[in-house]
């Protein structure tokens, strides 16, 4: 099963409060931008004309990927959302 498979059977509850804030100043300084290549779902993107990191969680599959592959801490917030919202996932 591909990732664009598995969005088949995944559905979200949008939290209102973002899970996963960052600081765009630490984003602005990172050549490396592990973020954009290794997120399944795609929240993050680079602009090259900006130069700048974009990040909107609300298909955010909650795997942790960011949050690992992220050397300079650029998060001022990096949780899971709140109870009843989020990535719910049927695999059958
Ligand atoms: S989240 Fe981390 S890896 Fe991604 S652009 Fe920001 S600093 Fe770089
Ligand atoms: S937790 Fe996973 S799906 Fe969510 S933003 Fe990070 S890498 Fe992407």
């Amino acid at each position: 099963m591909n990732i664009d498979e598995i969005f088949d059977y995944t559905s979200f509850t949008i939290d209102r409060e973002p899970h996963i804030i960052l600081d765009p100043t630490v984003c602005a300084g990172c050549v490396q931008r592990g973020c954009v290549n290794s997120c399944p779902a795609r929240c993050y993107s680079y602009n090259e004309t900006e130069g700048s990191v974009t990040f909107v969680y609300d298909g955010c599959l909650e795997c942790g990927t960011c949050y690992i592959v992220c050397d300079r801490n650029a998060f001022t917030r990096w949780g899971y959302p709140r109870g009843g919202f989020g990535v719910a996932f049927r695999m059958t």
